[in-house]
């Protein structure tokens, strides 16, 4: 199990009381292994850092956390999901993403990434919140 730094613990404290969610020690738990992980993390890590989890908990506050817009799914594939922190612009209300996720198909790696031309849809007469892009390539890691 991870013990989280008093600083980051109160980060992570912070988050759930600012969007609205009781602070528990399951959801800093779930929240401290998604942040120490620079990219997305998949679920099967997930499991593997929190194995004092049961099934439904770990489901559970997954849930809530993605409900309340501090977290989101970032590639979700037939056996595996992706999950990262959301930036500000979640809340608890709503999530507004308009980043592109990257999957590295040497490193398996999935990441949030910025597209280097912002990304503009229209649709005449609807208004879009969410724009869900996935990419798939190599990483800068990996490319050479
Ligand atoms: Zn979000
Ligand atoms: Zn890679
Ligand atoms: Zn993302």
């Amino acid at each position: 199990m991870n013990i989280l730094s008093m600083q980051e613990n109160n980060y992570l404290t912070e988050l759930l009381r600012d969007r609205k969610l009781k602070v528990t020690s399951k959801r800093l738990e779930v929240l401290g292994v998604i942040k120490e992980h620079s990219s997305a993390i998949s679920y099967s890590a997930l499991q593997t850092s929190l194995h004092d989890f049961d099934r439904v908990t770990l489901y559970r506050t997954i849930h809530s956390l993605i409900e309340n817009g501090i977290i989101h799914k970032a590639l979700t594939e037939e056996n595996e999901t992706f999950y990262a922190l959301c930036s500000t612009t979640c809340t608890s209300a709503s999530h507004i993403h308009k980043h592109i996720h990257f999957k590295c198909v040497e490193c398996n790696g999935v990441t949030c990434v910025e597209s280097v031309h912002p990304i503009q849809l229209s649709i005449v007469g609807y208004s879009i919140e969410n724009v869900e892009i996935e990419a798939r390539g190599r990483c800068a890691a990996c490319k050479n």
